[in-house]
């Protein structure tokens, strides 16, 4: 699996999946800013997993029971439908401003 987000491969093994928790808090605002000091984008291997910015705060949290890697999900909205995503949890990559 890619270091950046993908929308959820049809071979991904979801089932496996457990929700570990939330990165979304029901009283922050409403934040769409993404956060990218160093000249990443959304879909960059290295982007900096930023709590509190979008899609972050939109985030899930699951580990697979198989192998204990975690992963993050949210829906992105396109329109006519919702665009699942996932990322691998890399803790190396978190910033909290
Ligand atoms: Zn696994």
């Amino acid at each position: 699996m890619r270091p950046g987000w993908e929308s959820v491969p049809g071979s991904f093994p979801l089932k496996s999946l457990r929700l570990l928790g939330t990165l979304r808090s029901e009283d922050a605002p409403e934040i769409w800013e993404e956060y990218h000091p160093h000249g990443t984008h959304s879909w960059s291997p290295d982007a900096p997993i930023a709590i509190g910015f979008y899609p972050y705060n939109r985030c899930d949290v699951y580990e697979c029971i198989d192998c204990s890697r975690k992963y993050l999900r949210y829906g992105e909205y396109g329109g006519y439908y919702i665009d699942e995503r996932i990322r691998p949890l890399n803790f190396k990559l978190i910033v909290q401003i």
